[in-house]
């Protein structure tokens, strides 16, 4: 059984960052710039933002973080995000979601200039996805495509199973594996038969947000076994699926933490990358 270490994988990717910016830094005349927004004192979406800043920073790109309060008007959020869309130094802009109270998120998302949105959730850019056209691919999912890539794990004509069917998870992976040629069946909260489903599965992501969701009895002998779940427990951070029981059956099996986590943050800088390369025809 192979344990598909996220951490590795994406410091490998942040390496390769690094030395792509500093290579072309002194063409481009200004490091590449990510403006991440930060609505209100959640404490999980602090961290995230922490790190994400942390990451960015090592690997030479400069990230600036705007903190609202979390009574923030919707028109003055929108009034930032405008205003960031105009920045010459900002290349991408992320705004850190769950948004607090009655904020629209979707409608924040869709002002993100679509040359700017390195997390890839605005319409044009998953229209895109949708059409196999370039553009900007939402982070997690890619993520995950290139963690299987880093493990030379190859999902053409696969049985691919996709429990979760969310705009930022489920729905995208479904897509980026589609165009790596995998028959893909997404299971929801609808689903009938859950189990039968991943039962036959080559390859199982869960993006569900319970813990144990998928185990050792639902997972097929040689089967590759992608958590994307993060779920806090009194035992700490844990994934969908029974790690140690499925690691007995599962041929690769991604870890929580350490896998599908850190490759999110890589492919963030990644994109972060490509926009500045973008705007300044690199
Ligand atoms: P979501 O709540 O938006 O979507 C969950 C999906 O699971 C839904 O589509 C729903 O249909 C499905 N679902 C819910 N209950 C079900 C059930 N009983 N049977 C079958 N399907 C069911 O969540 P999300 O934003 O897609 O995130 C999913 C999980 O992934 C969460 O634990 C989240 O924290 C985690 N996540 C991790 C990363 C990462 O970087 N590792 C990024 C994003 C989300």
């Amino acid at each position: 059984m192979e344990i598909l270490d996220g951490k590795a994988a994406a410091s490998a990717i942040r390496s390769g960052l690094k030395q792509e910016i500093a290579g072309l830094q002194s063409l481009a005349g200004r490091p590449p710039g990510l403006a991440v927004i930060l609505v209100g004192d959640d404490p999980a979406s602090a961290i995230y933002v922490r790190n994400k800043g942390k990451n960015c920073r090592e690997a030479g790109i400069e990230s600036r973080e705007y903190k609202l309060p979390g009574n923030v008007t919707q028109d003055k959020l929108e009034r930032l995000i405008r205003e960031l869309n105009l920045l010459e130094e900002v290349d991408g802009i992320l705004l850190q979601l769950p948004l607090p109270g009655s904020l629209d998120s979707q409608r924040c998302l869709e002002l993100i200039s679509p040359l700017k949105d390195v997390d890839g959730f605005h319409p044009e850019n998953m229209g895109k996805l949708t059409l196999g056209l370039p553009g900007f691919r939402s982070c997690t999912p890619a993520g995950i495509i290139a963690l299987l890539k880093y493990y030379n794990l190859d999902v053409s004509a696969k049985d691919c199973i996709v429990i979760g069917r969310s705009n930022i998870v489920g729905k995208p992976l479904a897509l980026m594996l589609l165009a790596q040629n995998a028959t893909v069946t997404i299971c929801h909260s609808r689903t009938s038969d859950i189990k039968g489903h991943v039962r036959r599965a080559d390859f199982i992501f869960a993006a569900v947000g319970i813990p144990g969701f998928v185990n050792a009895d639902m997972v097929k002998q040689g089967a590759v076994v992608v958590d994307v779940g993060i779920n806090r427990t009194q035992d700490g951070l844990v994934g969908d699926c029974d790690y140690e029981g499925i690691k007995e059956k599962a041929r690769a099996i991604t870890p929580v933490p350490g896998g599908v986590g850190p490759m999110t943050i890589a492919m963030l800088l990644k994109n972060t990358v490509s926009a500045w390369k973008n705007k300044l025809q690199l």
